[in-house]
């Protein structure tokens, strides 16, 4: 059978690309990924408040979909606290209606309607485009 993944509609890009544990050293930390879309469903559930049913409809997705991507992104989080380890918040199938970038030089995130190739903040020519869900992330295929 096709495995055919419905992509998530995100409005907006993470604010950060992830966090770390106080005082620890990058290079000794693992991490725990975050995909773009669990992080949203997370932001939409439980800091705007939404219904599930609500943030399932503005992610274009159905509320089962919904629930299961807000209860991975708590399982995410909880292990990375709970085992000490980054978050990295990135990837996923997701698409957005706008074009997103970060600044490689002043880690700004830039979003923008048309292509840009310079930092709005900085004008570095040094983007990257961050809105193109990947498949780089530790999600599973799940039944
Ligand atoms: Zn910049």
């Amino acid at each position: 059978m096709p495995n055919r993944r419905r992509t998530r509609m995100i409005g907006k890009p993470p604010a950060l690309e992830g966090y770390k544990p106080f005082g620890v050293p990058m290079r000794n930390l693992e991490s725990v990924v975050l995909s773009v879309e669990e992080y949203e469903a997370l932001r939409l559930a439980d800091y705007e408040d939404l219904t599930h049913e609500e943030a399932a409809r503005r992610m274009d997705i159905s509320r089962p979909t919904f629930t299961r991507l807000y209860d991975k992104a708590r399982k995410n989080i909880a292990r990375a606290f709970a085992e000490g380890k980054a978050i990295i918040i990135r990837g996923g199938t997701f698409k957005s209606g706008n074009y997103w970038y970060r600044c490689n030089s002043c880690h700004e995130t830039i979003v923008s309607a048309k292509p840009e190739e310079n930092c709005d903040r900085c004008s570095s020519g040094d983007i990257v485009r961050i809105d193109e869900g990947t498949t780089d992330t530790n999600e599973r295929k799940q039944g």
